[in-house]
C-alpha cells in the first residue's frame, strides 16, 4: 500500500477538454450553438447509427422530454425497474404518469421480462428498461412483450454509451433512448444528456420542449422548458466522445483482468451477444457487504460503491410496498469495484489482491 487511495470513480479531464472550453469562452458565444450542433452530429454518427439526437442539460431531461414528446402523461403506467437510479422513475412521475416497478434478473440486474409481462394492464403505455452498469437489458424479450401488447419501449441508456446487443447499439431499440453525460458516466460534458430517436417528429418535439417550445425565436409553438445544453458543455462532450473508444477499451481490459483473477466473490455475467461497457464492474459479496466495503476502504485504500442501497420503490419519494425479491437480493449484495479508465496495472493488481484477501478472510 505504497500508493494513494483508488477512488470508486474518477472522471478523466485533460488539457484537450480545457482547450476546447477556452475556445468557446473566447468566442463569447456560450449558450446552445454550433458546438452543440456538432456534438449532436458526432454523437449520432459514433454511437447511434446516425439517427436523430437531441442534446439537453441532463440525462434526466432526456428521459423526461422524451416521455412528454411520446405523449406519456396522467393515467398512463410505465413499467420501470426499481433497481436503478431514481431518475428513471422520477422522469416518469414528473409527466404525471405512474411508474410501475418490476423486478430484475439476478444475472445481469436488468428487467426480468417475465415479471414485466405479469404487470401489463389496461393502462400500461410503455416499458422503460435500464441498461444497468453498462450491460444491455434483454431487448429481445422486452420487444416481444411490447409488440404483443402494443406498448412503447423507452431506453434508459444513461450508463451504457456504446454498449450493444447482437451488434445493435443501445439507444437504437426504443421509441427514444436517453444518455447521461454526468461526470461519473462513461463520458461526460460536465452535466448533460442526449436523447436519440428514429422518429423525426419526436425529435422535433424534444427540440421544442428543450427551448421553451420555440423553433423560431418568440414564436412559441408549445409549452416547454429551458433544458438546453450550453456550447461550453458540448465542447467538453466532443472531446470526451472522441476519447470514448479508448476509455471503453480500458474499462473492458480491467474487467477481463478481474474476471480472470478474482476469487471467492460473485462475478458479473455477460449475456449472449452482449458488448458490456462496464460503467460499473459489480461483484456480489454473500455476507456483510458493507463490512467488506469498509475494509476495502480502510485497510486497502480502495473505494467501492453500492448502486443502489435502496430500491427506488422503497424510497420515501415513492413509498411502494411491492415485493421484488431479486431486487431485495441484489441491493444487499452488490459492490462495484473501481473500473474507471485511469486505473493502471498496479491499481488492478492491488484491487484483486485486496478483494481476494477479504473474500478468503470471510470479511
Ligand atoms: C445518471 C443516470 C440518470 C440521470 O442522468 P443525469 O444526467 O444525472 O440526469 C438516469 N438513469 C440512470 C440509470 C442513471 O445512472
Amino acid at each position: 500500500m505504497t500508493r494513494g487511495f483508488i477512488p470508486a470513480a474518477r472522471p478523466v479531464i485533460g488539457s484537450a477538454e480545457r482547450d476546447a472550453v477556452d475556445a468557446v469562452l473566447a468566442s463569447g458565444m456560450l449558450a446552445q450553438g454550433s458546438e452543440v450542433a456538432a456534438f449532436e452530429q458526432e454523437f449520432a454518427r459514433d454511437l447511434l447509427d446516425g439517427r436523430s439526437v437531441v442534446a439537453v442539460n441532463s440525462g434526466t431531461s432526456a428521459l423526461h422530454l422524451g416521455l412528454i414528446a411520446a405523449g406519456v402523461g396522467p393515467g398512463d403506467e410505465i413499467i420501470v425497474p426499481s433497481f436503478t437510479f431514481a431518475a428513471t422513475a422520477n422522469a416518469v412521475a414528473l409527466t404525471g404518469a405512474t411508474p410501475v416497478f418490476a423486478d430484475i434478473r439476478r444475472t445481469d440486474y436488468t428487467l426480468d421480462p417475465t415479471h414485466v409481462e405479469s404487470l401489463v394492464g389496461a393502462r400500461t403505455r410503455g416499458i422503460m428498461p435500464v441498461h444497468l452498469y453498462g450491460h444491455p437489458a434483454d431487448m429481445g424479450g422486452l420487444e416481444r412483450i411490447a409488440a404483443e401488447h402494443g406498448l412503447d419501449i423507452y431506453e434508459d441508456a444513461a450508463q451504457a454509451h456504446g454498449a450493444s446487443l447482437h451488434g445493435r447499439l443501445v439507444g437504437t431499440f426504443g421509441r427514444f433512448g436517453a444518455f447521461s453525460l454526468y461526470p461519473t458516466k462513461n463520458m461526460t460534458s460536465g452535466e448533460g444528456g442526449m436523447a436519440s430517436t428514429r422518429d423525426p417528429e419526436l425529435a422535433r418535439t424534444m427540440q421544442l420542449l428543450r427551448n421553451q417550445g420555440m423553433a423560431k425565436q418568440y414564436a412559441n409553438e408549445i409549452v416547454g422548458f429551458n433544458a438546453r445544453m450550453t456550447d461550453v458543455h458540448a465542447a467538453i462532450g466532443r472531446v470526451q466522445l472522441a476519447a470514448l473508444p479508448g476509455r471503453t477499451k480500458a474499462r473492458r481490459t480491467t474487467a477481463q483482468f478481474f474476471d480472470a483473477n478474482l476469487r471467492g466473490v460473485g462475478l458479473p455475467t455477460v449475456g449472449d451477444g452482449v458488448v458490456h461497457v462496464y460503467h460499473q464492474y459489480t461483484i456480489t459479496v454473500p455476507e456483510d457487504r458493507d463490512g467488506f466495503a469498509a475494509a476495502l476502504r480502510e485497510e486497502y485504500a480502495i473505494g467501492a460503491g453500492v448502486y443502489y442501497p435502496t430500491p427506488v420503490h422503497r424510497l420515501p419519494a415513492f413509498d411502494g410496498q411491492e415485493r421484488l425479491p431479486n431486487t431485495e437480493w441484489a441491493k444487499d449484495r452488490v459492490l462495484s469495484l473501481p473500473v474507471h479508465p485511469s486505473l493502471d496495472d498496479e491499481d488492478r493488481e492491488r484491487i484483486v489482491t485486496a478483494v481476494n484477501a477479504l473474500a478468503r478472510a470471510g470479511a
